[in-house]
């Protein structure tokens, strides 16, 4: 049997094996593949490599550090943290951030729009495209506006224009279709930032490849102080781009084991979870080919999870193709699991992670118990959470 390779994914049309594709009006399609020769073009030229490499430094603090935890295994494996939390703005979205308003600046794009949900994204590129110095348009539905205030207020201080969407549901749903019409006015000019691998050629590749600074780092500095690569690497998924651009650098090492973790959320049994590939099936949604979450009338299911940046009906293609292959295995971790992970690495190492990261903690902490002391484990820890501070709080009673 030959071994695919990775690195040639995905293939011209934006396609890793039956997924991705640019599943859009033919009108878009070209704006798609003028962004993709934009994009192919400036990304090998040693201006745009060391601008974003620039940025990647003395902006976002990169390289992040590993960590090594001593007490969240209970004498098992040993399990590592790589640090995205320490980045700027507190998470690893502003790694795709970053290039994605740097790649609307050099094409000339005249404005960045985007929609966020709970305003993690909103706030990584309000504060990529103040930087950058081109204009931010974020739509966001009235209802997360009234609930997620610390960013909301962010984004204004950074200069974006937000746009309260008070149609339908009030919540992303809407604040989706808000902001596309928006860019449907002038997708020559506008350019429509996407907040994770998802959504039509060339998204999930543009922003794998932005984010792959992770698990490029990663590998090197897991080497380098441990001597030999990890037993396990994982990390939460929910449209995959921390995933991705962790795994990405590990692909072709066969004897890592890589493990995506989806929010199970009230459970796999109930309606109130995101767990796309564990129990999502093929089809379209959002201009990609993808498992998903959706409905007898194939409508995308109002999914849940106690962390907000993995409630998403659909995830990127590239993971539905490594899932098929087998190259990576996904699981999942309900909100109890991801409460519990919180708590521990927060009380046990003085790390408060996000809710979404606390679900590959999770994770972790689960099969350390079950693996020998001289294994070792490596999880993204995605972000931190300070975001997530109050309600946890509230939610425990403390
Ligand atoms: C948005 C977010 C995620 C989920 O997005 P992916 O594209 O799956 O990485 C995970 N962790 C944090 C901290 C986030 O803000």
């Amino acid at each position: 049997m030959t071994k695919p390779t990775f690195s040639a994914m995905p293939d011209e049309k934006g396609y890793f094996g039956e997924f991705g594709g640019q599943i859009i009006p033919p009108d878009l399609i070209k704006i798609m593949d003028d962004i993709n020769d934009a994009y192919e073009e400036i990304r090998v030229t040693e201006t745009f490599q060391n601008e974003l490499m620039d940025l990647y430094q003395h902006y976002v603090g990169r390289p992040s550090p590993i960590f090594k935890t001593t007490k969240l295994s209970s004498g098992g494996a040993q399990i590592f943290l790589k640090r995205e939390d320490l980045n700027h703005t507190g998470a690893h979205k502003i790694n795709h951030c970053l290039g994605e308003a740097l790649l609307a600046k050099h094409m000339g794009k005249t404005k960045v729009l985007a929609e966020t949900g709970a305003g993690q994204h909103g706030v990584a590129l309000a504060t990529a495209c103040a930087l950058v110095g081109i204009e931010c348009e974020i739509h966001m539905g009235e209802i997360d506006i009234e609930k997620e205030h610390p960013n909301v207020t962010k984004m204004k201080i950074l200069g974006c224009k937000l746009v309260p969407v008070s149609r339908g549901t009030r919540t992303l749903k809407d604040a989706v279709d808000s902001a596309f019409e928006e860019y449907l006015k002038d997708p020559v000019h506008f350019f429509y930032a996407i907040g994770s691998v998802v959504g039509p050629h060339p998204f999930p590749k543009m922003v794998r490849d932005f984010q792959s600074i992770v698990g490029k780092e990663a590998r090197e500095q897991f080497l380098s102080s441990e001597g030999k690569l990890p037993d396990v690497v994982t990390a939460c998924v929910g449209g995959g781009s921390n995933a991705i651009g962790l795994f990405t650098a590990f692909l072709e090492d066969d004897n890592v084991e890589l493990v995506g973790v989806e929010p199970a959320g009230k459970g796999l049994d109930t309606p109130d979870n995101a767990a796309t590939l564990t129990l999502g099936v093929k089809g379209g949604l959002h201009g990609m080919q993808c498992y998903n979450l959706q409905d007898d009338n194939g409508e995308p299911l109002p999914v849940y999870s106690i962390a907000s940046g993995l409630d998403y009906p659909g995830v990127g293609p590239q993971h539905c193709y490594l899932k098929d292959l087998g190259r990576v295995k996904y699981v999942t971790a309900d909100d109890q699991e991801c409460l519990d992970a919180f708590m521990t690495l927060s009380q046990k190492e003085g790390i408060i992670p996000a809710l979404e990261s606390a679900h590959a903690v999770a994770y972790a902490m689960k099969i350390a118990k079950d693996m020998s002391p001289d294994q070792t484990i490596l999880i993204n820890l995605s972000g931190r959470g300070d975001k997530d501070a109050d309600f946890v709080a509230e939610k425990l009673g403390l």
